[in-house]
C-alpha cells in the first residue's frame, strides 16, 4: 500500500489510514519497535481510525530524557506565561471542538453528545488552569521569633508520567497535562491504547498553542510495554494513573519503589439511594442516565440504585420500562441513547456478568443480551440490562461491570440504604433522591465517597472541585481544581531573618 506524507506531521497516510507517531522533543517520530497497532471503531470495527506506535521501553527513556532537558528552561518560564499557553490552547480547543468530538466517538463509541462533553470538559480545566496561573498561593505566615519573615511556595516537581484509559480519552489527560504544565513540570503521556487519537489531538493543540519542545512528550503502546516503564524510569518524579484498581496496585507498588509521588484514580461501584419520599420521575431519568450514560462505561456510573421498599415496585416497572426504550447504535447518528462497548473484552466482561447475576439468583428484567444483527452486526452492541432483587452480597452488586448492567437493591430505609451503598471496597461517587433536607445532610456525611449528589445521579463532576474517591478507588490523592496544583507542586518552606543575630527556633523565647 502507497504511503505518502500529508498535512501535519504528526501522521503519515498509509492508504485511507493515517499512522500517528509518538511525539517526543517537539518531533514527530516513528517508534524505536518498528511495530505499530490499530485504533478502530468499536460501533463499525470494520473502519480503522488511526494506526499508532507500538512504543517500548527505548521510546519511553527518549520521551523521559527530553522532558528532563525541557524541565530545566520550563520551570523558569513564570507561571502566568506558561497559563497563557494553556489559555490559547482553550481557545484552539474551543474552535476545534466538534471535529475533535467526532473523533472521540469514532474511536471509543460514546455517543457524540456526550464526547463533546468530554472535549468541553478539556476546555474547562484548560480555562481554569490559565487562571491558576496567577494564583498558585501559598500561605504567608507570621514568625515565632521577632524581625523574621516565613512563607511556603510551590515548586513543580519535575518529569511527570502519566498514564490514561479510554472512557474520557481528552478529558482525563486534560486533568492531567493541563495542571502539571501550569505548575512548571514537564510531561510524559502514555494514552490508553484504546483510544490514542484524543490524546494526540489535546497535544497538538497544546503544541499548536506554543508549549515548547520536549514540554509535553507522547508515547502510545500498551501498558507493560509503556506504562511500566514509565512508572520505573527513575527520572521520573511523579506518576498519574486513572485506570483499574487492579493496575493501581501494580503501578502503585511500583511507583512507591523509588518514593515517587504516585496519584492513582481507579475503580467505582457508586450507589443512587432513592428514599420514599424522591420526586420518582427525577430519579429515574438521573438513574437512566446515571447507569446508561457512556454505556455505564463511566468510574462514577450508577451501577447500584437502592430503593426504598414504599416506592421499590413503581420505580422498578418506570425505570424498567424507560431502560426497554433507549436507542442502541453508531454515537455519531445524534438520536442515539447509548452507543457500544469500547472493545470485545469488555463487551464479553460485560455479557459474563449476566450469567453471574442470574446465577446468583438476581431477576434479569431487561436486557442482557449482545445485539449483532443488522445495523449492530460489526459493533461491540449490547442491551441496557437491568437485575432487580439484587441482593448487596452478590457479585453483580459488588464488583466493577463497567458495562450498561444495573442492580437495583431494596433497602428499609435511610440508614440500611447507607450500609448498603458503603459496604463495597471502592468508594468513588454516591447519591440521594429525597425532598427531606435532614435526610439528605446525614447522607452528605455519611456516605463514604470521594463524591456525593444530592438530587442527582452519581455522575456529572465539575472540575473545579476535587475528583477522586477512598478506600480501592484510589489513594487519597484528588484531581480537579486545587486537588491537581497540590499533586504537580511540593512544598517548600522559606524563613527570611533580617534580625542580623542567630535566633533559635523553640529554643529563643521569652517565658
Ligand atoms: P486499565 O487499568 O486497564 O488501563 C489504564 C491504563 O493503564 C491504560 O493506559 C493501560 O495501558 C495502562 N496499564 C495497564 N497495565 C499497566 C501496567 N502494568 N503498568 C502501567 N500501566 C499499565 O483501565 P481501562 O480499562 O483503560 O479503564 C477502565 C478503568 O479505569 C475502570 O476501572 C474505571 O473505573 C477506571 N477509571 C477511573 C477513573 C477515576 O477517576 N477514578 C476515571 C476513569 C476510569
Amino acid at each position: 500500500m502507497a504511503t505518502e506524507t500529508v498535512g501535519s506531521p504528526a501522521f503519515i497516510a498509509s492508504g485511507n489510514t493515517k499512522v500517528y507517531k509518538n511525539f517526543i522533543d517537539g518531533e514527530w517520530v516513528e517508534s524505536s519497535t518498528g511495530e505499530t497497532f490499530e485504533d478502530r471503531n468499536p460501533a463499525d470495527t470494520r473502519e480503522v481510525v488511526g494506526i499508532f506506535q507500538k512504543s517500548g521501553k527505548d521510546d519511553v527513556n527518549a520521551a523521559v530524557d527530553a522532558a528532563k532537558r525541557a524541565f530545566e528552561r520550563w520551570r523558569l518560564v513564570p507561571a502566568p506565561r506558561r497559563a497563557e499557553l494553556v489559555f490559547r490552547a482553550a481557545e484552539m480547543l474551543a474552535e476545534r471542538k466538534e471535529e475533535y468530538s467526532r473523533d472521540m466517538t469514532r474511536e471509543m463509541g460514546k455517543v457524540i453528545k456526550e464526547t463533546r462533553g468530554d472535549t468541553q470538559e478539556a476546555i474547562d480545566t484548560a480555562y481554569y488552569m490559565a487562571g491558576e496561573g496567577r494564583r498558585l498561593f501559598g500561605p504567608t505566615t507570621p514568625s515565632e521569633l521577632p524581625n523574621k519573615f516565613a512563607m511556603a511556595v510551590r515548586h513543580p516537581l519535575g518529569v511527570c508520567g502519566m498514564i490514561t484509559p479510554w472512557n474520557f480519552p481528552m478529558a482525563i489527560p486534560s486533568w492531567k497535562l493541563l495542571p502539571a504544565l501550569v505548575c512548571g513540570n514537564t510531561c510524559v503521556i502514555k494514552p490508553a491504547q484504546d483510544t490514542p487519537l484524543s490524546t494526540f489531538n489535546l497535544v497538538r493543540t497544546l503544541t499548536d498553542a506554543g508549549v515548547p519542545n520536549g514540554v509535553i512528550n507522547v508515547v502510545s503502546g500498551f501498558g507493560s510495554s509503556v506504562g511500566g516503564p514509565l512508572t520505573e524510569h527513575s527520572d521520573v518524579r511523579a506518576i498519574s494513573l486513572t485506570g483499574s484498581t487492579a493496575v493501581g496496585r501494580t503501578v502503585g507498588t511500583t511507583a512507591a519503589k523509588s518514593f515517587k509521588h504516585c496519584s492513582l484514580e481507579l475503580g467505582g461501584k457508586n450507589p443512587m439511594i432513592v428514599l420514599d419520599d424522591a420526586n420518582l420521575e427525577l430519579a429515574i431519568e438521573g438513574g437512566l442516565w446515571g447507569g446508561f450514560g457512556t454505556t455505564g462505561q463511566r468510574c462514577t456510573a450508577t451501577s447500584r440504585i437502592i430503593v426504598q421498599k414504599g416506592v421499590y415496585r413503581e420505580f422498578v416497572e418506570r425505570y424498567v420500562a424507560r431502560a426497554k426504550r433507549l436507542k442502541v447504535g453508531n454515537g455519531l447518528d445524534e438520536s442515539v441513547d447509548m452507543g457500544p462497548a469500547i472493545n470485545e473484552a469488555q463487551l464479553k466482561t460485560d455479557l459474563s456478568y449476566v450469567d453471574i447475576g442470574k446465577d446468583e439468583g438476581a431477576k434479569l428484567v431487561c436486557g442482557g443480551h449482545r445485539l449483532e444483527k443488522g445495523e449492530y452486526q460489526h459493533g461491540y452492541f449490547m442491551e441496557p440490562t437491568v437485575f432487580i432483587d439484587v441482593e448487596p452480597k452478590m457479585r453483580i452488586a459488588q464488583e466493577e461491570i463497567f458495562g450498561p448492567v444495573v442492580s437495583i437493591i431494596a433497602c428499609n430505609g435511610l440508614e440500611d440504604a447507607i450500609e448498603i451503598a458503603n459496604g463495597i471496597e471502592y468508594g468513588l461517587s454516591s447519591s440521594i433522591y429525597t425532598k427531606d433536607v435532614n435526610k439528605a445532610f446525614v447522607a452528605m456525611r455519611d456516605l463514604y465517597a470521594g463524591i456525593t449528589y444530592i438530587n442527582a445521579p452519581t455522575i456529572g463532576a465539575e472540575v473545579h472541585l476535587p475528583f477522586g474517591g477512598t478506600k480501592a478507588t484510589g489513594n487519597g490523592h484528588r484531581e480537579g481544581g486545587i486537588g491537581a496544583i497540590d499533586f504537580y507542586t511540593e512544598w517548600k518552606s522559606v524563613y527570611i531573618d533580617y534580625s542580623d543575630k542567630l535566633q533559635k527556633a523553640q529554643i529563643d523565647r521569652v517565658d
